[in-house]
């Protein structure tokens, strides 16, 4: 499980989380919503150690992200990371980008990083694409390679970034709904999103962060249905 507790993070003087709380238990489904600049990205960053914290503890699995001895490419192996784009190599097909992580990073045997690759790139439906370059698929076929990317990793934990801010309208749909079948499949993860009808029907739990602060947690029915704090009822307001 992911155990956040009390984390403070400034970028200079500008203090961007200011407390944040959130264990995140395996299998569970956790999204963030909340206005531009609410520290949603920097929490994630943090949790996979890409950013250092001031103060507070993040651990995985009971192994403290920022403790010295971690040793964080062995942690990051276990959380996948995808962000609202991924520049693919352009040199490289489909199938080559997907298995140059685990080839790299976690020294896979090609036969087998290739195996992986294959399986990853078919459960999110780009089977036909391997053998393509990254500049002639589309924006969600882009994405949707991304994940597979991560997926070949193996992790045990993914993390979202607004992975369809960057689209078209029409290929949302289709990115949405391989996060969706993820989650149905049971891994745990965190997704940042601004796309409140997925949030409402994925999530285990939502969270909305306002100004640094987690300031308000539930399941989609209590935070779409009944939100508490009066800056979740604008910010719902806002884009509903
Ligand atoms: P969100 O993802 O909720 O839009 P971010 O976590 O990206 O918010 O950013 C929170 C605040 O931290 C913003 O004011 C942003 O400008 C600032 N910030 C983010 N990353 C950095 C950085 N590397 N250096 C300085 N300021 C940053
Ligand atoms: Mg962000």
């Amino acid at each position: 499980m992911i155990e956040i507790e009390n984390v403070r993070k400034s970028f200079g003087p500008l203090q961007v989380l200011k407390g944040i709380d959130l264990t995140v238990n395996k299998g569970e489904v956790v999204t963030i919503i909340g206005g531009s600049g609410s520290g949603k990205s920097t929490l994630l960053t943090c949790i996979n150690g890409l950013e250092p914290i001031d103060s507070g503890r993040i651990k995985i699995d009971g192994t403290e992200v920022h403790a010295k001895s971690t040793n964080l490419n062995t942690l990051r192996q276990k959380i996948g990371i995808v962000f609202q784009q991924w520049n693919a190599f352009p040199h490289l097909t489909v199938l080559e980008n997907v298995m140059l992580a685990p080839r790299k990073v976690k020294g896979v045997p090609k036969a087998e990083a290739e195996a992986m690759a294959v399986k990853q790139l078919t459960h999110v439906g780009l089977g036909e694409k391997l053998a393509v370059y990254p500049s002639r698929l589309s924006g969600g076929q882009q994405q949707r390679m991304a994940i597979a990317r991560a997926l070949a990793m193996e992790p045990e934990y993914m993390l979202f970034d607004e992975v369809t801010s960057a689209l078209d309208p029409q290929l949302v749909g289709e990115v949405l709904d391989t996060l969706k079948m993820l989650a149905e499949e049971g891994m745990t993860m965190i997704c940042v999103t601004h796309e409140m009808a997925f949030a409402r029907d994925v999530s285990d739990r939502v969270a909305f962060f306002h100004q640094g602060v987690m300031a308000e947690i539930g399941t989609p029915e209590q935070l779409f249905g009944a939100p508490q704090h009066p800056e979740t009822q604008k910010f719902l307001s806002s884009v509903r």
